[in-house]
């Protein structure tokens, strides 16, 4: 199996619909052990009630936007499980406001928060599991983007921004961590019903738009987006690296 013997950390799981879980079964079925993190906003048992399906999980909480709180977290991770072979990114959060007034008026610290736990928390992510030698070499490490980054999309507004720097940081931390033999690529997935999602105005139409325009003319899985993430996390992968990757049915790839 593509996975069999690596230890997988999950970082973004909030409930079944997560992009996040959508990677863990599909990890998990290429024979990945897992462990998991949560932001601390959620509770224990409902998290620890949903990963019972996956055998021997554990969840420990973090949260990105503290140093702190990621240190405590990856040094107990690295205490409990040892070395790993991955890490996955599926975290992001702007404020409400900034995402349902038009982008002209999104705000200092509403550009400070997006980025923030968007895009700065996979570098202090990276850096930590770095300095704790929590990574394997040949390790890879996995984001999730949207292609908000790379055109205007109605309402996406400061997550686009905030994208566009996540992406950009990948290829500096592709050249910083390759020093160690480690690979950090992203998945730019295409638009998926989460709960995250529910805070994009109009979602529903960007799903319309791209069942009719995307060459496969459907909308993406979760299951899809970790099929790919698995892909990432193997020997498969070995030579990509500081890479963005579209799951997204090829919408991506039309122009008029
Ligand atoms: P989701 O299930 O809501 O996952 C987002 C996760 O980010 C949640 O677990 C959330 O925790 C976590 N988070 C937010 N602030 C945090 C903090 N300070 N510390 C730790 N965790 C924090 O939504 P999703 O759609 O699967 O999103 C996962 C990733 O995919 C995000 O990077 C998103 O931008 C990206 N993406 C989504 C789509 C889409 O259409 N859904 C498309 C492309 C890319 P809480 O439980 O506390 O909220």
């Amino acid at each position: 199996m593509l996975l069999e013997k690596k230890k997988i950390l999950i970082m973004g799981i909030r409930n079944k619909w997560s992009i996040a879980w959508g990677v863990a079964k599909s990890a998990q079925e290429n024979g990945a052990e897992l462990i998991f993190t949560y932001s601390p906003m959620e509770k224990q048992e409902k998290i620890e009630e949903f990963i019972k399906e996956i055998p021997n999980a554990k969840a420990y909480p973090c949260d990105v936007a503290e140093d702190s709180s990621i240190q405590e977290c990856l040094e107990k991770i690295k205490n409990t499980h040892g070395k790993i072979d991955g890490i996955l990114h599926s975290i992001a959060h702007a404020n409400t406001e900034d995402l349902r007034n038009d982008f002209i008026f999104t705000t200092r610290s509403g550009f400070a928060h997006a980025s923030d736990i968007s895009a700065y928390s996979l570098i202090a992510i990276s850096r930590i599991a770095q300095q704790i030698q929590l990574l394997k070499e040949n390790a890879s490490i996995v984001a999730l983007t949207y292609y908000g980054s790379e055109k205007s999309v109605e309402g996406y507004n400061i997550m686009g921004v905030a994208k566009a720097a996540l992406e950009s940081s990948i290829q500096y931390l592709a050249k910083d961590l390759g020093k160690a033999g480690i690979r950090i690529n992203a998945i730019s997935a295409g638009p998926i019903k989460t709960l995250s999602a529910k805070g994009i105005k109009d979602f529903g139409s960007i799903l319309d738009i791209v069942e009719k325009r995307a060459p496969l003319h459907r909308n993406v899985t979760t299951k899809e987006v970790g099929d790919t993430a698995s892909f990432l996390f193997s020997y498969m992968a070995s030579a990509i690296t500081g890479e963005v990757i579209h799951v997204d049915n090829g919408f991506s790839t039309v122009g008029v």
